[in-house]
């Protein structure tokens, strides 16, 4: 019993990775995922080192649900684990609401206290807690930690949390919670390390099929750009952003939608996928020639430095942005065209440390800093579960 687990369940996928406890420093010894469990699913595991070690690919149009991904994964992984034990799992949970402002031990009245938080966050949580149910059945004893993308969030002032709603309606809960957490916690943990001047007024873009921005203080979150939702703020993959409330009653007054087809349209058919009608994926984006295409990457990029404004202002200055996720990780364009609109605020872009993926991105004269650094959710999940265990 020498391993932690780490399970982070997306919208269409869900990617593990396995640590070794008996080095002090977690050391990962296994990490893969299955992706596109829509259509067409990949499964792909490696080792420490980023060796392949094992593949598998669904025939074209196969899908599986999450609880069948787990089932695959509890029949696979196993053999790759070269004799070591699974002592706990961490979870990667998006929604903690109010009271979940920490990494949290599972049990059945916890996990039935999370499920009331689905609505807030339907893309993800339903999945999140289906793996922890379905372990809590199979492995009762095994320790598992809900580790929640709301919680680097908590630092936030009352009236950055705050929307302008009477009391009866906020009394709800109904506030800007915040996500990607995870994230923005291994980035304020590694940033500093890069510079020291990153723990003063720092922007983090976490970039991916998901998008925010975090504006932090001391490597505390002061201000960000998601909501009391994941829907709100910058356009992403497939969801729209931020939306004037007056949309919504206009499509359930005038168009008669109703929740669900709101939800659908909102989650599933907006962003970059519903601005360009070609594709929810960057990649694709940058590779096409349809005017869809770069009034997707348009608006994405605008959204993006009206945020940086915003977020800007709340510090009282900037010392300097992170681009992380897919990406901020790897579009040269988009950190680009982003360091470019944000010159008035001190960024002075280097080309060339931009074109090859340079940790630093900007001039050395550049009175702001601009930087790359890759997230690792995992990581920070697989500490916090660790912590847990040897704490209780
Ligand atoms: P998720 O939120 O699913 O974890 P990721 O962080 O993996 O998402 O980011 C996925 C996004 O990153 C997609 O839009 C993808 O096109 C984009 N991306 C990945 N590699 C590149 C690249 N080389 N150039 C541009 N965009 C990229």
């Amino acid at each position: 019993m020498d391993a932690i687990a780490v399970i982070n369940a997306g919208s269409s996928s869900i990617k593990f990775a396995v640590y070794d406890t008996r080095s002090k420093l977690l050391q990962r010894m296994l990490a893969g995922s299955i992706r596109d469990l829509g259509a067409s699913p990949r499964f792909i595991a490696n080792n420490g080192a980023g060796d392949v070690l094992e593949t598998k690919a669904w025939e074209e149009g196969a899908s599986l649900s999450h609880e069948d991904a787990m089932a695959f994964l509890l029949e696979t992984l196993p053999a790759l684990m070269q004799g070591h034990r699974v002592c706990a799992v961490g979870h990667r949970v998006v929604h903690g609401g109010e009271r979940y402002t920490s990494p949290v031990r599972v049990d059945a009245d916890i996990l039935r206290e999370l499920e009331t938080l689905i609505p807030l966050a339907p893309l993800h949580q339903p999945h999140n807690l289906a793996l922890i149910r379905t372990l809590l059945e199979t492995e009762p004893g095994l320790p598992q930690i809900a580790c929640f993308d709301t919680a680097f969030h908590h630092t936030m002032s009352p009236v950055e949390r705050a929307f302008a709603l009477p009391r009866d309606i906020t009394e709800h809960g109904v506030r800007r919670y915040g996500f990607h957490g995870l994230s923005y916690e291994y980035i304020a943990s590694v940033m500093v390390l890069r510079d020291p001047a990153l723990s003063a007024r720092v922007v983090v873009l976490h970039l991916g099929n998901g998008a925010s921005m975090c504006a932090m203080q001391g490597g505390s979150s002061v201000a960000t750009t998601m909501g009391f939702t994941a829907l709100d703020g910058l356009p992403m993959g497939t969801r729209c952003g931020s939306l004037d409330p007056g949309v919504v009653l206009y499509l359930m007054a005038e168009l008669q939608m109703n929740d669900r087809q709101i939800q659908e349209l909102l989650y599933h058919r907006s962003g970059l996928l519903g601005v360009s009608g070609i594709s929810s994926d960057m990649r694709t984006l940058e590779a096409s020639d349809a005017p869809g295409a770069k009034e997707a990457i348009d608006l994405f990029v605008h959204s993006i430095k009206r945020h940086l404004g915003a977020l800007a202002a709340t510090l009282g200055g900037l010392d300097g942005i992170v681009f992380t996720a897919g990406i901020g990780e790897n579009s040269a364009l988009v950190r680009e065209r982003v360091c470019r609109d944000a010159a008035w605020l001190g960024i002075e872009l280097d080309d060339a440390a931009n074109r090859t993926g340079a940790s630093r991105i900007t001039t050395a004269s550049s009175a702001v800093s601009a930087w790359i650094i890759p997230t690792d959710e995992e990581a920070v999940i697989a500490k916090h579960t660790q912590r847990m265990i040897t704490d209780t």
